[in-house]
């Protein structure tokens, strides 16, 4: 049995998926899906995520948390969280950066929210200095003061799309048929969700939903609003989602994103609009990854690293500033959203 079996046989039974369905299965099923069998991380694996490129991502993202913990106060008990930690670098860095302020590191207890067995295996190999607690949804964070860290999380989870024909919209499907999965329009339906995107769109335009964000964003900027904290999510996207965005990687390429289910990375773009109409708390402006990297000072911090570095790793932490901030690279494709608590200050680099 291979998961293009056990989707074809679902669709011929029960008739074609959504494409949210199809990309839950490949990407979570637990047995088959792409997260619990392949290595998606690395110069090895399919792609290379901004924790991967360099130590100084999640160093600044932990010093920017830390900050905003210290302009709130220094609550006493505090939930680090991040989602979707893919190997744990991302906290490692954080929770090293962040050393110089031991109280920070009293207050907290770290949760990681992660439905990958074989990742939270690699996590806890990652963080082992510091006793996470793994949950499965972010419904079951402690009610308190929340400091939320999601770097390409919420790229990961199913969409749904929707092609518009008059004033109707027709969700696109995943059909099987002659051995091979192909999408398919269903029939026109009212979709009284996107009657606020009938005025910016035309005839064949595609939408995209991500109905999986919502619980997550409403769980999380729900405590910050209550208890206090702050929320960094870095992703690509934009505002508003318009057009076709579902993409798979395999090796560092794009390939046809109904190729080889559980095989290829399954992503779309994240609206971040969607996100903000979602969360009760304050957001802050959608700011490029380069620039916020530059305004926390990865530049000084580059430099720092470099001073005690052989010619080879020097030349490894500018190709990595680059990657990190460059236009062409991943400095404008990707955004930071920042959530926080009504009357407090934005977090730094994204005001
Ligand atoms: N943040 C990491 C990994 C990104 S890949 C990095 O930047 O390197 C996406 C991560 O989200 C993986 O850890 C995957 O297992 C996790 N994930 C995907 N869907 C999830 C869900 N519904 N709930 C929790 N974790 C999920």
């Amino acid at each position: 049995m291979t998961l293009s079996d056990l989707l074809s046989q679902r669709i011929l039974s029960d008739g074609p998926l959504s494409i949210a369905d199809y990309m839950a299965e490949c990407l979570s099923n637990p047995q088959y899906g792409y997260y619990a069998t392949q290595e998606p991380f690395g110069v090895s694996g399919d792609f290379i995520t901004a924790p991967e490129i360099s130590q100084m991502f999640g160093e600044l993202l932990g010093l920017c948390l830390a900050q905003c913990w210290i302009d709130q106060g220094k609550p006493k008990s505090i939930t680090l969280a991040e989602a979707g930690p893919g190997r744990g670098t991302l906290m490692a860095d954080a929770l090293r950066a962040t050393q110089i302020i031991p109280e920070f590191h009293t207050a907290l207890k770290l949760f990681l929210i992660e439905t990958s067995e074989r990742l939270r295996n690699i996590q806890a190999q990652t963080l082992r200095d510091y006793t996470p607690q793994w949950i499965s949804a972010t419904d079951e964070l402690p009610q308190q003061p929340l400091f939320f860290l999601a770097n390409e999380f919420f790229d990961a989870l199913p969409i749904r799309q929707f092609q518009r024909q008059a004033d109707y919209w027709r969700e696109r499907r995943v059909n099987f048929a002659e051995n091979q999965f192909f999408f398919e329009p269903d029939v026109p339906t009212v979709q009284p969700l996107l009657d606020h995107r009938i005025n910016a769109t035309v005839d064949g335009d595609i939408v995209e939903v991500c109905p999986a964000a919502l619980p997550v964003i409403h769980n999380v900027s729900g405590r910050i609003a209550q208890y206090g904290g702050a929320a960094l999510i870095v992703d690509y996207g934009n505002w508003r989602s318009l057009g076709d965005t579902l993409q798979a990687v395999q090796n560092h390429k794009m390939v046809p994103p109904l190729s080889t289910p559980g095989r290829v990375d399954l992503t779309a773009h994240v609206d971040f609009g969607a996100l903000v109409r979602a969360a009760v708390c304050q957001h802050s402006k959608l700011v490029p990854q380069g620039l916020f990297l530059q305004r926390l000072g990865i530049v000084d911090r580059a430099r720092k690293l470099t001073q005690s570095a052989t010619i080879a790793q020097a030349t490894e932490v500018k190709q990595a500033l680059h990657r990190l901030t460059h236009h062409d690279q991943l400095g404008t494709h990707f955004k930071v959203l920042g959530l926080f608590p009504h009357g407090e200050a934005s977090p730094l680099g994204l005001d």
